[in-house]
């Protein structure tokens, strides 16, 4: 059987991420949260576009000033009021200033602000009372951005500090990638829908339901088809349209070895490579990895390319892990992103409950992950850890890692937890 690193690798050496010129689309900025650049920013603006006063104050000449003390104030003529967003009219001269607020332009002339905890109003007259160093408080034109330069890169998610970065510098149309398309199926003779009537020995397809939530959080766009029998030609039709629809395939079931196991024989009969039958995984052994290669006309005349097949264990919590381990850093990959976050992402935690393994398979016990004084903590989900119990799977947010050969970890001992999350 495989190790988990290893499949990891090869499952990613598989994944030929999207290229930058044929897989974006341009999107508005109101429509770009969440998205992926495709092509670097830079901006026409520089940041700060004027030099602007970074207090409530008054803008002076420095000359005028520098000897201006509480015992002797230099005393200045206030010659325009300057507000955030209005456009001085005058120029400061010798022994004259201008009151300013912050973020207002600076006047012509001026080139130091004198915050107004140090000066005292008199009429039309402000006096300084203790001189700033040289040009304090003014922040200068492009000192924080120099038009032309590179402003956002491409592989970068726009969250919230891109989405404030690109309304400020006015870019409108981004060209990001496209999501990536990944068709989802469950297949087994037992499955009905949540809406069927829940016959003696029938199952829920939970499964279509999980993967749908897994592939939108990794910031996929789920393709999700309908319940396949285990009959090879509904598989085979099933297959087909999938790989013809999608940029990646995720079906869950009829991976082990039992008599209704057909995915692998139809995969191979449709020409996929097959390069991953059994991970040293629990839960999740049976993970079938192959690959599809597409010619460039069947590619859309875009190049060609492979998609990527993954037939999941059947059980619930197996297919999620499975999901969660090797599908998530596949989709990253494949969205565009760098490398730095694809994951899957480990942190060392404290376990608040004992943790048990066979110590013949790497081991994930899911649960949750709690910050306490800046320090993680995990506690194993109560009641059954067995694949099929999805039910405590409820609110899991780490999954913790006992490698091969590590039977157990007493409570309050380390242990990696690979942290559920998702970086778009
Ligand atoms: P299989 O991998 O097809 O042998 O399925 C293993 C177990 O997972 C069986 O108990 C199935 O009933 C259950 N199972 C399979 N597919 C699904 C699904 N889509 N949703 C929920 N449970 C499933
Ligand atoms: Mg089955």
């Amino acid at each position: 059987m495989l190790p988990v690193k290893q499949a990891e690798s090869i499952i990613l050496n598989l994944v030929q991420p999207f290229d930058g010129k044929s897989d974006t689309e341009t999107v508005e900025l109101s429509a770009a949260n969440g998205r992926i650049l495709a092509k670097q920013v830079t901006s026409q603006l520089d940041f700060p576009q004027w030099d602007n006063s970074a207090m409530d104050g008054y803008a002076v000449r420095y000359a005028d000033i520098q000897a201006g003390s509480l015992q002797q104030p230099a005393v200045l003529e206030i010659v325009e009021e300057i507000p955030a967003g209005y456009q001085p009219q005058v120029s400061i001269q010798q022994g004259q200033a201008a009151r300013i607020f912050t973020g207002a332009c600076m006047p012509i002339g001026a080139d130091t602000v004198v915050m107004q905890e140090q000066t005292r109003r008199e009429n039309d007259r402000v006096l300084i009372l203790e001189a700033p160093e040289p040009q304090a408080f003014v922040r200068r034109r492009a000192s924080f951005y120099q038009a032309g330069m590179p402003l956002l890169e491409p592989g970068v998610p726009l969250r919230a500090p891109e989405m404030a970065v690109l309304a400020a510098a006015q870019c409108t149309q981004l060209s990001v990638y496209r999501r990536p398309r990944v068709a989802i199926f469950s297949t087994g003779n037992e499955l009905i829908t949540p809406e069927q009537p829940l016959e003696l020995g029938k199952i829920v397809d939970s499964n279509q339901y999980a993967l749908r939530a897994f592939v939108a959080q990794a910031g996929g766009i789920p393709l999700p088809l309908p319940i396949v029998r285990d009959q090879p030609e509904k598989l085979e039709e099933a297959i087909t349209k999938a790989i013809s629809s999608a940029d990646m395939v995720l079906s869950t079931g009829g991976v082990s070895v039992g008599d209704y196991d057909y995915v692998e024989q139809i995969l191979a009969k449709l020409g996929a490579e097959i390069h991953i039958h059994k991970v040293a995984i629990k839960p999740g052994k049976p993970l079938t990895v192959a690959t599809f290669a597409l010619t460039a006309q069947e590619n859309g005349g875009k190049g060609k390319r492979s998609i990527l097949y993954f037939g999941l264990p059947g059980n619930p919590v197996s297919a999620l892990v499975s999901c969660w381990r090797f599908v998530q850093p596949a989709i990253l990959k494949l969205s565009g992103l760098p490398q730095e976050a694809w994951g899957p992402c480990f942190v060392r935690a404290h376990t608040l409950t004992q943790l048990h393994s066979g110590g013949n398979r790497e081991t994930y016990i899911w649960g949750q992950l709690h910050l306490k004084d800046g320090a993680y903590e995990f506690s194993a989900a109560g009641g059954s850890h067995a694949s099929s119990n999805l039910i405590n799977l409820a609110q899991t947010n780490g999954l913790a890692v006992l490698p091969i050969g590590q039977t157990s970890v007493p409570a309050g001992g380390i242990v990696q937890v690979l942290q559920v999350v998702s970086p778009v």
